[in-house]
């Protein structure tokens, strides 16, 4: 095979970056290791425990139960065919932000639950009267999300776990991408802040880990139990994830990032992309363009679709949010060198002079 990945040079609208360095190792080391049959497997499958209690003191979890998931994906199908699966209706519904992840679709599509999506107000975060409104008695989960994926925004998360307990309803927090940031703001997000149920933490994006590493956490045996089938090939006798076979690689590098990064490594991270981000968003601000500010490294700026394209010509790895606005991540990968340099480009076509089409 000849081909080689890409660099990271100009890649400014993914939620994945280059791995901590002791992440790829221990990655690399546990590449053939299957945590999905833990008895054959038995060093990853320590090491999965030890992810699982280092995700537990960065999100306040205490008896924490839980694993490594595929990615942010996997764990927010999981809530809800958790919640589902604990539920007496035959017409389960979830409630879920229209800011959230669209793995939700996919979680509703395969678990065959009705997905009721509820609007965000003008500042990105969600609706709680709409919330309100949509929840019933047939509503088996809610979701608030703990850094949306286009706008970096966080759920009033205390309200809505209110309205899931009013509902009984469980309460899920989708924290896959602010995950690792979210511990340096005021926000409260954490199980020891607000009743929540489950949670989805991804160490493959601002943890810095190799995919695929995501987790899903809950306080609740009971929930995990809710997800496990019996095993009969296997030695250990039951399989609470959705995938079989896993790769370790995912779970030994989350650990080796975590114990290399938190806490400090990811404080220092968050300063930095914070710092990043609201330079940038100056810099679009100072020439005239509208941008969504900053509460969380992630940037969304109003751009012509001319200067947008002009820019993706040039190499610049960039995405859209579903409203149209460009939208930049600020990884760790991501340095203030890379944004002077996007900028640069970006004045450079403004100056160009248009020609007529
Ligand atoms: C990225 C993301 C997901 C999906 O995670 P994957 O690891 O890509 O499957 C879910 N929720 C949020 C908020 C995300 O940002």
């Amino acid at each position: 095979m000849r081909a080689e990945p890409q660099d990271f040079g100009r890649v400014l609208s993914s939620m994945c970056t280059t791995p901590h360095p002791a992440a790829r190792e221990a990655a690399e080391q546990f590449l053939a290791t299957n945590p999905g049959d833990p008895d054959t497997y038995q060093a990853v499958a320590d090491l999965e425990a030890e992810a699982i209690s280092q995700l537990a003191e960065i999100t306040g979890l205490v008896n924490p139960r839980g694993y490594v998931a595929s990615g942010g994906t996997e764990a927010n199908i999981q809530a809800v065919r958790a919640a589902r699966n604990l539920a007496a209706t035959p017409e389960p519904n979830v409630v879920v932000p229209d800011s959230g992840h669209f793995s939700f679709q996919k979680a509703a599509g395969v678990l065959n639950v009705e997905l009721r999506t509820a609007p965000t107000t003008d500042e990105y975060r969600v609706d709680l009267d709409a919330v309100s409104a949509l929840a019933d008695e047939d509503t088996v989960l809610i979701v608030g999300v703990a850094g949306t994926t286009e706008y970096g925004r966080v759920d009033p998360l205390g309200e809505l776990s209110r309205i899931a307990r009013d509902v009984d309803a469980l309460f899920h927090v989708d924290a896959a991408w602010g995950g690792f940031v979210l511990p340096f703001t005021d926000y409260e997000w954490r199980f020891d802040q607000v009743p929540i149920d489950t949670m989805t933490i991804d160490p493959h994006k601002m943890g810095q880990a190799s995919v695929p590493a995501g987790g899903f956490l809950t306080s609740s045996s009971d929930i995990l139990d809710a997800l496990a089938i019996d095993t009969p090939y296997l030695e250990s006798t039951d399989q609470a994830t959705l995938t079989g076979t896993r790769s370790g690689a995912g779970v030994a590098s989350a650990v080796a990032a975590m114990d290399a990064l938190w806490p400090e490594g990811y404080r220092e991270q968050y300063d930095q992309s914070m710092r990043n981000a609201e330079w940038l968003a100056d810099a679009f601000t100072e020439r005239g363009f509208d941008a969504v500010s900053p509460t969380l490294p992630l940037l969304a700026v109003d751009l012509p679709d001319g200067l947008f394209a002009g820019l993706r010509e040039q190499g610049w790895r960039i995405s859209r949010t579903s409203a149209g606005e460009l939208r930049i991540v600020c990884m760790p990968h991501v340095t203030r060198e890379q944004l002077s340099a996007f900028m640069t480009d970006l004045d450079a076509l403004r100056a160009r002079p248009r020609t007529n089409s």
